[in-house]
């Protein structure tokens, strides 16, 4: 099916006023965003309109109480200069898993698509060449219903924000085991790209870094034993040459680098391990010189190395990066399906259909 998306442009671009060389990440924003309203039953005003605030009610329910999802997903441009995207379908789906957790209508995959291809084909200009740099995309949906009172919205805005960003947490990064707050119990909303999960973990990570880590290794909510992941990456191990990666169990947000980091692994014949990940396991692990890598792997920064995890005191310090193989060639292979320079084998990339948003 295609969509009628209305597209109303701006008068002057601030395309020239941007130096690529120095983008800070997620304060820039293109021309236009694609926007969608939900309302009785189904999404209506579907259009490309320049980027601008919105006009929100006070009583707004998703800024009481928190019904909010989004999704992070990157364009790039390919060596030949095509946008391309990398499995958005994936990226679409889990919006979908994330709406049913908080009770939000779904976003039809073909009408997402649709507005995605339009908007980044209209954006592409806004794509930066340099390598690890790309177009940022921030598909967001929210309540919209104007009243108090803890209770499912029956309507809804959903937005399609662009902008870009330079690579993205270039220095390796130091882990704070936490054994204090968690971020996901079972039965929670983990699993869920939803707001609330983002708020409920500045305090502690602001607490992390005062105490000179960047970010936070989350364990488990019932025995602080069990690994989860960190801010907006899942995260790997490298034990006795084998990768490891806790099992997405409900608490877990299920990264779509993660699973494409999986599928590579395997692929190139490289032991992977989805299960339970003791802190004990590492630790003892790291004593016997068997751990070899960390990184996290999350969409903004495709692959972040760790440079220590601190638990119970301890900061067990990874070897020099240089030595982190694995990490290196998955950053390497991600980076190069997107610009073409390594085969895609898989089918992941998907280029922007241009001309369906010539107007
Ligand atoms: C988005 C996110 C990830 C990474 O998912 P990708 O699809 O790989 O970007 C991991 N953990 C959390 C909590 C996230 O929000």
């Amino acid at each position: 099916m295609s969509y009628k998306i209305e597209t109303i442009k701006v008068n002057k671009s601030r395309l020239s006023e941007i130096d690529f060389d120095n983008i800070p990440f997620g304060k820039l924003f293109s021309d236009h965003m694609f926007s969608a309203d939900y309302i009785d039953g189904e999404w209506t005003n579907l259009q490309i309109i320049p980027f601008a605030p919105l006009e929100l009610s006070p009583v707004n329910l998703a800024l009481h109480y928190g019904q909010s999802i989004f999704e992070g997903m990157k364009a790039s441009k390919m060596t030949d200069g095509t946008p391309a995207l990398l499995r958005p379908e994936l990226h679409v789906q889990r919006l979908n898993a994330s709406a049913d957790r908080m009770c939000m209508p779904h976003v039809p995959e073909d009408l997402f698509l649709q507005a995605l291809h339009e908007l980044v084909g209209m954006e592409s200009g806004w794509i930066p060449q340099k390598e690890g740099s790309a177009l940022y995309i921030r598909p967001v949906m929210f309540a919209m219903d104007a009243k108090l009172g803890v209770a499912v919205s029956e309507t809804y805005k959903f937005l399609i924000i662009t902008g870009p960003v330079g690579p993205y947490y270039p220095k390796p990064v130091k882990l704070l085991a936490d054994t204090q707050y968690i971020r996901a119990a079972h039965g929670g909303v983990g699993e869920a790209k939803t707001a609330g999960n983002y708020a409920a973990s500045l305090y502690p990570a602001r607490k992390a870094m005062e105490k000179g880590y960047d970010q936070i290794l989350w364990l488990d909510a019932k025995e602080f034993k069990y690994v989860q992941e960190v801010g907006t990456m899942n995260i790997f191990f490298v034990i006795d040459g084998k990768v490891v990666t806790p099992e997405t169990n409900g608490t877990i947000l299920k990264g779509i680098t993660r699973k494409m980091i999986l599928h590579i692994l395997k692929d190139q014949g490289i032991e992977v391990e989805e299960r339970l990940v003791d802190i004990h396991e590492i630790v003892a692990a790291h004593k016997d010189g068997r751990l070899t890598e960390i990184f996290g792997a999350g969409t903004a920064a495709v692959i972040s190395n760790v440079e220590l995890i601190s638990y119970d005191g301890v900061d067990m310090k990874m070897p020099p990066i240089e030595t982190h193989k694995i990490a290196h060639m998955l950053k390497n292979t991600i980076n190069g399906i997107r610009s073409g320079e390594v085969a895609d084998k898989f089918g992941w990339v998907v280029p922007v259909k241009r001309e369906t948003a010539k107007v």
